[in-house]
């Protein structure tokens, strides 16, 4: 790009992005650069209705009717395998349902009792110290309740904690159970090679489990061709389900009717309405829910989901590139000397779809953006984050962002006393 890049130019390639018009679909506030859609997705324009709809007309007149009557009871799959199509999964295996985090605690349970079966003595959960907070916290909270449940039978699993590829391969071996990793990573935008690192944890006998909060949506998943196990992740990231939406669980349909998740409620019995004093779990995908879905807030997942799977991820994924690289080389040079540095992968392969640079004041320079209108977010330690959602970003407002970044930077505006008071939500 080089040489072409001005404001002008950046406006021409706009009009002529194939992928421009989505922007429409979004409802964005007058004044606003929204870098955070890897955190919170945008509001599509049809959600306000459908959630009208489903209060008024599904809850108000159709009662509980509308459990049959409006398709509530089978919400979970039917929008499962529209996810589905997303992630390189076939119908059948994804249902919406719970959080990431209790659906990672389900994958990880259910991964250990197979390796009870096939891979006896196996008893280390891998996990990277970089991910997100949650992943690890699970991990360790599934392995204390096993020690100490089984402590007088010398039960004993552990969570090990890599920093790099070559230390997850060094750590691989007779003694893993399970490697769990977000495939995006939340805070650099690193990206793991799903199908090269699925394989070197299957050569070694272990089973793996993806988080894909930062990936579905955002990058092409492709779970079967893989042959990954278990993957989890959220809805209102990338996917625009809104604050809170039901997240999602993938199960390999070799693995599903082996045993049956802890956390097996009444909805992941095979006939939750014969009100059975014995479980039976369902055959299906529906034995990795729990209990009752709450459904104004799934019905959301939907709108955002159709506006995605309307879009060609092929052509999402290469304007992702061209604005992630777009916004490293306008930082890189209209913002030079001010001490921003790149924590992010450059090599294609590696990145997700979010940026993120190091800098010692990051925590006021966010907070100064954000009061201008530029919403990114801060991440621990000294990093500030910017999502880049090709749905509704255009060149143009990569181009904006960087300009108020500069501009706060060259006037030190970041030095007000406000930037630097913590929020509860950074
Ligand atoms: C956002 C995120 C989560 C969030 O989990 P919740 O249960 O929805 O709070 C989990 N894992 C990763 C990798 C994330 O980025």
């Amino acid at each position: 790009m080089g040489a072409l890049l001005s404001r002008e130019a950046l406006q021409e390639l706009d009009q002529a992005d194939a992928l421009a018009s989505y922007k429409e679909q979004f409802v964005l506030p007058e004044g606003v650069l929204y870098l955070d859609g890897n955190s919170l997705g945008a509001l599509p324009v049809g959600a306000a209705q459908r959630a009208a709809e489903v209060v008024a007309t599904e809850w108000g007149q159709g009662l509980i009717r509308s459990w049959n009557s409006a398709g509530w009871f089978e919400m979970p799959t039917r929008l499962g395998d529209k996810l589905g199509q997303l992630l390189g999964a076939n119908a059948g295996e994804t249902v919406v349902t719970d959080t990431t985090s209790l659906n990672l605690f389900k994958a990880l349970a259910s991964a250990l009792r197979i390796q009870q079966v096939d891979g006896p003595g196996r008893r280390v959960l891998i996990t990277e110290r970089d991910n997100f907070p949650t992943d690890i916290y699970i991990a360790e909270g599934l392995a204390d309740l096993l020690n100490s449940v089984g402590a007088e039978h010398g039960v004993s699993y552990e969570v090990k904690l890599i920093d790099t590829e070559a230390e997850l391969r060094a750590a691989l071996g007779d003694d893993t159970a399970v490697v769990s990793l977000s495939h995006v990573n939340y805070r650099t935008g690193a990206m793991w090679d799903m199908a090269a690192i699925t394989r070197a944890a299957h050569e070694a006998g272990a089973l793996i489990v993806w988080d894909l909060a930062h990936a579905a949506g955002a990058v092409p998943v492709e779970l079967n061709a893989s042959g990954a196990d278990y993957a989890v992740g959220c809805t209102y990231k990338y996917l625009n389900g809104g604050p809170g939406s039901p997240a999602f669980i993938w199960v390999n349909a070799k693995h599903q009717d082996r045993f049956w998740q802890p956390l097996s409620g009444w909805w992941s019995h095979a006939q939750p309405f014969e009100m059975a004093t014995n479980y039976a779990p369902a055959m299906d995908v529906r034995r990795f829910m729990c209990g009752t879905q709450p459904i104004t807030s799934m019905a959301m997942v939907e709108t955002g989901l159709d506006v995605t799977l309307s879009a060609d991820m092929g052509q999402l994924r290469a304007k992702s590139l061209e604005l992630t690289d777009l916004f490293i080389e306008l930082v890189e040079t209209r913002c030079a000397g001010f001490g921003l540095e790149l924590v992010t992968p450059r090599a294609h392969a590696q990145r997700g779809s979010h940026v993120s640079f190091q800098h010692p004041q990051g925590y006021a320079i966010m907070a100064a953006l954000i009061d201008r209108g530029v919403i990114g977010d801060y991440r621990e330690p000294e990093v500030l984050r910017f999502g880049i959602t090709p749905l509704y970003l255009s060149r143009t407002d990569i181009w904006d962002s960087v300009e108020i970044l500069r501009e706060i930077l060259h006037t030190e505006a970041w030095q007000r006393e406000e930037y630097s008071v913590r929020n509860a939500v950074t």
